[in-house]
């Protein structure tokens, strides 16, 4: 009797047990198929220049009688090293992002400074296209966190803006203070005027090597990691990001982080010794 009253009193926390481990390895073998498809995803994307500058470079030798082929050929060459050396330089960041808790260098971090240098790192394309570009509202504000990890955050969102608008149109760069329960957020949100995201897609794009048009991105020197890296910023600070969009209209990417608080008070001067 007791045994029974014993076992019947166990076995739900057996199965409960069962449940638990079976959703572990569920999880691990998920985490593991996740880095599986990095793993192929790095391997093509590395390829695919890897393979254009390989047969590229057989041309210039076939066409050496040729000056005006050469220097054509040898400036595609260029085109497919530039995208190799930036979807390097992504991973890096990328891995470092992932890597680095960026709450152990996190200090008060100005926004206009950080807007302008967002701004700045796009100018050369901006210019070329046209686009204007405006900020407005950063006055005075201050987020907590990792300075380098939210440079290239709004950097990346600031060059997506750019990128996928066309000629003439605008890119406003917005923030303002925002009151939640667990302490004061600092908002940032990026608006263009560009070819917006289907529905569809919006979930996906902050996947790593997610595009919505792999052509157009390619064409941009796009990566595909640029809003993987947002992503992961933003939930590192204990901050997130989301996305407003209207096909052919134009998005808003918006960026929220804690507020760096009041800076601590200086400490009394030691007069103990005097
Ligand atoms: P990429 O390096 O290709 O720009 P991202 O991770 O930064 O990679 O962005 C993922 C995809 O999301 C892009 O390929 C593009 O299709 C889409 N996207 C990102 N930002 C914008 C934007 N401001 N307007 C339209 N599409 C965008």
């Amino acid at each position: 009797g007791e045994a029974l009253a014993v076992s019947a009193r166990v076995a739900p926390l057996g199965s409960r047990l069962v449940l638990l481990l079976v959703e572990d390895l569920t999880e691990a073998r998920r985490i593991e198929a996740v880095r599986r498809d990095f793993v192929a995803n790095v391997s093509h994307e590395l390829k695919t220049p890897v393979g254009a500058i390989s047969l590229l470079s057989e041309a210039v030798m076939d066409a050496a009688d040729d000056p005006e082929a050469v220097s054509r050929f040898a400036g595609r060459m260029q085109i497919e090293a530039t995208r190799l050396i930036n979807l390097v330089q992504e991973l890096i960041d990328l891995s470092r992002v992932q890597n680095d808790d960026p709450l152990e260098d996190a200090e008060p971090v100005r926004v206009d400074t950080l807007v302008a240098e967002a701004i700045d790192r796009c100018r050369h394309t901006a210019t070329s296209k046209q686009i204007t570009m405006a900020a407005g509202g950063t006055a005075d504000l201050r987020v907590w966190g990792h300075r380098g990890q939210l440079a290239a955050a709004l950097g990346n969102l600031v060059e997506n803006a750019v990128n996928y608008s066309p000629a003439r149109t605008r890119v406003g760069i917005a923030a303002r203070r925002v009151t939640a329960p667990g302490g004061d957020l600092i908002e940032i949100a990026v608006t263009d005027q560009g070819i917006g995201i289907p529905e569809k897609d919006r979930e996906r794009i902050f996947e790593r090597f997610y595009r919505v048009d792999p052509a157009r991105s390619r064409a941009t020197g796009g990566t595909g990691l640029g809003l993987a890296i947002v992503k992961h910023v933003a939930a590192s600070h204990g901050g997130e990001v989301s996305v407003w969009s209207s096909e052919g209209q134009g998005s808003t990417f918006t960026l929220r982080l804690p507020e760096a608080g009041a800076p601590a008070p200086a400490p009394a001067p030691d007069t103990t010794g005097a």
